[in-house]
């Protein structure tokens, strides 16, 4: 071609200001790229919303040939409490409007418009500069000699592995199809890897790392640290009623909005309405209600109509079954309720130990250490991530460390009251049932493998997620994933099959002219 290669900061801020408007790289961004522009291979671990994309696509940008960006079909970005969906298409959408040939292939596509995509790929020179993929395509046969041909003409000039925590049997989020991406080094050598990640646990890391034969990779880690938030944890006044704590809370933090996190929906209903009477701007959010209305109290909250929503995790949080966040409003008795309540209802037919259940228990337990600790918060979230920082790096934005007697206070006022009685901090009080303390309870119930999740077309449009509290109460055990989870792994293994059904039909009609691409 006769493009040139761009490189050197100056050349690479203006590719960013010109296509995204940004104007200087942030964290390791520019980093990441020079690696990968220099062919070494990447891990980059940053925080959701930390920017991981500018990392593939400024390289797609600096240099003629393809950037392959592997990543599942539909996504999710987590940005400030709220969940953005987005899948190939609307990243492709995005990215055509700044001026970059991209393109994706999946099985939502016509074959036509597949077809297109291969034309272009095929052709001597494509212009085409990104392509996104799922990793169920990578594992066809066709596909992958298509790659290989593009590869052997000098043509791939990197492969972007997103989500790249998926290939871990160690993450939260393993998928089966992102296995196969193991043979990429092999079947595309000299080609730099690039794994992005906003999972921080190292075992995943070097798992990652291994699995993809990542060469002498650079590490680049960012930190989690958001120093625009202060953290606060308020500790109950037993006598008073926590709505009106709460109404008073919310009516001292002047004209802001925010989202009150809540277990139960019905506990929304209610506080939604005491807030609302009581002259705050507030709605109810959760699964319960139907997508029209769900849709009009998230664009009045964005638009700033109404300045707070009460909302389960049905707003904007997705998380696998009861798992302890620390956005959470939390209610620990209850919360510890359901969690022994789902160890008492146990099926003999378990055989799930290959999750990391006990996972739920830590982020519980963390929970707790994080409301109950005297120490800096902003230090214990970070810790959490596995972030070694010092607490001055949190110049007094946390309760604890702007007002250290006050908390202190608090604990040891705490710490007399839980050793009257188990009454903490909840307008209703379940009692655990189990006489196991919290560490010790299997939670292999709470998942189910992949192979044997239940989905159905009904689970499709079923539009609940959340937990339904007063469900787990009653029935005979918890759903193993949230429902949202479900939908997600459905639509993969759909595009799985897709793939395969095809891939299959294609190897046995090897011969036949008319046959179309995958
Ligand atoms: P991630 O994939 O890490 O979750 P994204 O790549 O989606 O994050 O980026 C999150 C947001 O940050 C996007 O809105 C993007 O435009 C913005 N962003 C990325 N890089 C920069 C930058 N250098 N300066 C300003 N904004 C940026």
């Amino acid at each position: 071609s006769k493009e040139r290669k761009v490189s050197g900061k100056e050349a690479l801020t203006k590719l960013l200001r010109w296509h995204f408007g940004h104007s200087a790289y942030r964290g390791k961004q520019l980093e990441a790229i020079e690696s990968v522009l220099s062919g070494r291979d990447c891990f980059c671990l940053m925080p959701t919303g930390g920017g991981k994309s500018i990392c593939y696509q400024i390289p797609a940008l600096a240099k003629p040939g393809i950037v392959l960006v592997v990543s599942p079909l539909i996504g999710f970005e987590f940005i400030e409490c709220i969940v953005f969906l987005h899948d190939h298409s609307l990243n492709v959408m995005a990215l055509k409007e700044k001026g970059v040939a991209a393109e994706y292939l999946s099985s939502t596509q016509t074959t036509q418009v597949r077809n297109k995509i291969h034309e272009e790929l095929e052709s001597g020179n494509p212009g085409l500069r990104l392509l996104y993929v799922t990793p169920e395509l990578i594992a066809t046969t066709g596909f992958m000699s298509k790659l290989t041909k593009i590869h052997s003409r000098g043509l791939l000039n990197l492969i972007a592995v997103d989500e790249a925590h998926c290939i871990s049997t160690w993450g939260h989020d393993f998928r089966p199809s992102y296995r196969k991406l193991a043979s990429l080094r092999k079947r595309l050598p000299g080609v730099p890897i690039l794994a992005l990640t906003a999972t921080a646990v190292p075992k995943v890391q070097v798992d990652v790392i291994e699995s993809l034969d990542m060469e002498n990779p650079l590490v680049l880690k960012s930190s989690f640290n958001r120093p625009n938030i202060y953290y606060e944890v308020r500790f109950k006044d037993l006598l008073t009623d926590p709505y009106v704590d709460l109404t008073d809370l919310i009516k001292s933090c002047g004209d802001v909005c925010g989202i009150v996190y809540c277990l139960e929906r019905t506990t929304c209903d209610d506080l939604a309405s005491h807030l609302s009477t009581n002259g705050i701007s507030c709605a109810a959010y959760h699964a319960g209600l139907n997508n029209k209305l769900r849709t009009s109290v998230l664009d009045d909250w964005i638009s700033a109509k109404t300045q707070v929503v009460v909302a389960t995790v049905a707003f904007g949080m997705v998380f696998y079954s009861p798992n302890s966040n620390l956005l959470f409003v939390g209610n620990f008795s209850l919360r510890q309720f359901i969690l022994n309540n789902a160890d008492n209802k146990k099926s003999p037919s378990s055989s799930l130990q290959d999750r990391p259940p006990k996972k739920s228990i830590d982020d519980f337990n963390l929970m707790v250490e994080y409301c109950e600790t005297s120490g800096c918060r902003r230090k214990k979230i970070l810790d959490s991530f596995g972030e070694q920082v010092s607490t001055s790096l949190c110049k007094k934005t946390c309760d604890a460390c702007k007002n250290p007697n006050q908390v202190e206070k608090y604990l040891e006022e705490l710490k007399a009251i839980c050793s009257l009685g188990n009454r903490i901090g909840s307008s209703k009080i379940f009692v655990s049932s189990s006489s196991k303390p919290v560490d010790e309870v299997d939670f292999s119930e709470y998942w189910s493998r992949d192979d044997e999740a239940v989905v159905s077309e009904d689970d499709i449009s079923d539009d609940d997620d959340g937990i339904d509290v007063q469900e787990c109460l009653t029935q005979s055990a918890l759903p193993s994933k949230s429902k949202f989870s479900e939908k997600m792994d459905f639509l993969q293994r759909a595009e799985e099959k897709y793939y395969q059904k095809n891939d299959h039909d294609k190897q046995s009609n090897k011969h036949d002219k008319n046959a179309i691409s995958e």
